[in-house]
C-alpha cells in the first residue's frame, strides 16, 4: 500500500510538471509551490529570463517526445542564463 501511495504521489508530481510546462509554453510562468519546481527557464522567479516562444515549444516537444538529449541541452542553456543573470 505504501508503494501505491508513493506511486500516486510521483504521478501527481509528473502531472503537475506537465501542466506547468503547458502553461509556460503559452507564456504563463508560475512557480509550483507544492513541488518547489521552477519553470525550465526559471522565468517564474525571474520574469526577465522568459525564453522565446520557439524555445519553449522546442523544449516541451522534446519533453513529450522523450528527446532527453534536447531536454538536457536546453536545461543546461537555461541554467547558464540563470547564472549569468545573477552576476552584477
Ligand atoms: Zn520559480
Amino acid at each position: 500500500m505504501a508503494d501505491r501511495s508513493k506511486q500516486q504521489e510521483q504521478l501527481g508530481a509528473i502531472a503537475r510538471y506537465y501542466a506547468q510546462a503547458c502553461l509556460w509554453v503559452q507564456g504563463f510562468s508560475y512557480h509550483d509551490d507544492q513541488t518547489h519546481m521552477c519553470t525550465p527557464d526559471y522565468s517564474c522567479c525571474r520574469p526577465a529570463l522568459l525564453a522565446p516562444r520557439e524555445e519553449r515549444e522546442l523544449f516541451v516537444c522534446a519533453l513529450v517526445m522523450g528527446d532527453a538529449e534536447t531536454v538536457e541541452r536546453m536545461t543546461t542553456m537555461f541554467l547558464g542564463r540563470l547564472n549569468k543573470h545573477k552576476l552584477p
